[in-house]
């Protein structure tokens, strides 16, 4: 894919320095594998020995259109010659540009830009108890929202959430994920909202039973909560819709994104329905909606059109579940997913088969220790696919 390297400094020394520089002088708080990455294009990316390697890991759902995708360079590229920065006390044409496409393919009524998903979920969580009125969340089991204390409030990992609380609502109740009985009763007086990922990604890649979002949505209907949908994992194609929330056909009050919004460049963004709103002053971020996310969010939702990547999503991802449910293993407890987010569930911890994967050029991530979660970009081939199924296969 990628012209030869130039420079002229040896590699591995490279290597050595990057590494040293990294255990120095950057908190440790990766698990990061011993990969220097240089280069992508498409579904794949190239460390600085010049290796490539299939990426199905897409900076965890992130480069949906594709590494350093030509709309998006080039978008960038234009919109940095013309402003980087500007102050959301002023108005500039692409932002409201991407407001109207992002209300275009939410369904939503108007939305607010920030910066990440964590960030997302603060404003969705603030702008919940604003129009409630009420303090209290109600969230699921195995949940990821993201890492700032509000977020962490309703995360539910004990390894991510325990150290940093008390939590800023001590009233978060959890309850098992696909259970709306158990939402049911845990709505009290006080709960403001009902904060679920259509699909749990970082728990597991688990799916709900079909029923369940409607369920909750009625709940939620007859007790005046409010229903929010994290669909930073999600979104924009992932699952072979836009949203995951119309293959249950399903509308929360407020959703979150992030991730793969801006084609690779950092943002975030909530979308709320007809009603839903923060008045003047209630909100702010000083970078969010900058013309650079702007013009590169722009880009990837006119590439994933273009490109027809939600089709591309569905039928690439039906191609590569069935090529692992025909995998020659008995330790595959189940292989799970919609579009291209998939898990493939083991018996035992998946560590070692990342290792593997990656020596033979692969690129996967294990979470929930048991599961390999397969989120490539949607732009992969069914060549590279079955790549990827011989070396899981292989592993
Ligand atoms: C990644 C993720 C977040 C947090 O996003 P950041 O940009 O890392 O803050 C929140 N919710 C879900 C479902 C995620 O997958």
């Amino acid at each position: 894919m990628i012209e030869e390297m130039k420079g002229s400094r040896d590699p591995k020394a490279m290597y050595d320095s990057v590494i040293e520089k990294d255990s120095k002088y950057v908190m440790q708080t990766y698990g990061r594998q011993p990969l220097v990455l240089s280069k992508g294009k498409g579904a794949l990316v190239q460390d600085i020995y010049g290796k490539e390697y299939i990426d199905c890991v897409a900076g965890i759902a992130v480069n949906n259109v594709g590494h350093c995708h030509p709309k998006v360079v080039r978008a960038i590229q234009a919109q940095a010659e013309k402003l980087l920065h500007v102050s959301n006390l002023y108005y500039t044409d692409i932002q409201a540009e991407l407001a109207e496409a992002l209300v275009s393919v939410t369904g939503m009524e108007r939305v607010f830009f920030c910066n990440s998903g964590a960030e997302a979920m603060e404003a969705a969580m603030k702008l919940a108890r604003l129009v409630s009125g009420k303090s209290a969340f109600v969230a699921a089991e195995h949940s990821f929202h993201g890492r700032t204390i509000g977020a962490l409030s309703v995360t539910h990992k004990s390894i991510y959430r325990d150290p940093f609380m008390p939590p800023v609502s001590s009233e978060t109740t959890f309850v098992p994920y696909s259970d709306a009985e158990a939402i049911k009763k845990a709505i009290s007086g006080n709960t403001a909202a009902v904060i679920l990922e259509p699909i749990q990604g970082e728990g597991g890649v688990n799916i709900p039973n079909p029923e369940y979002l409607k369920e909750v949505r009625e709940i939620c209907n007859e007790t005046g909560t409010l229903l929010i949908f994290d669909e930073v994992q999600t979104g924009f194609g992932r699952t072979g819709t836009w949203f995951c929330k119309e293959q249950f056909g399903v509308e929360p009050d407020i959703m979150s994104m992030a991730k793969a919004i801006g084609g690779g460049f950092p943002m975030g963004a909530i979308a709320a329905r007809e009603g839903i709103s923060f008045g003047r002053g209630q909100h702010a971020s000083t970078f969010g909606g900058g013309p650079l996310a702007c013009s590169a969010a722009l880009a990837s939702i006119e590439a994933i059109k273009e490109e027809e990547l939600l089709k591309r999503s569905k039928e690439m991802g039906a191609y590569f579940m069935e090529k692992l449910r025909n995998m020659d293993r008995d330790d595959v407890v189940e292989v799970r997913g919609k579009g291209l987010m998939i898990g493939v569930e083991i018996k035992y911890s998946c560590g070692k088969f990342v290792d593997f994967a990656r020596e033979h050029g692969v690129l996967v991530n294990c979470t929930s220790d048991s599961v390999l979660r397969l989120v490539p970009p949607l732009v992969i081939t069914k060549e590279q696919i079955d790549m990827v199924v011989d070396v899981l296969e292989q592993a």
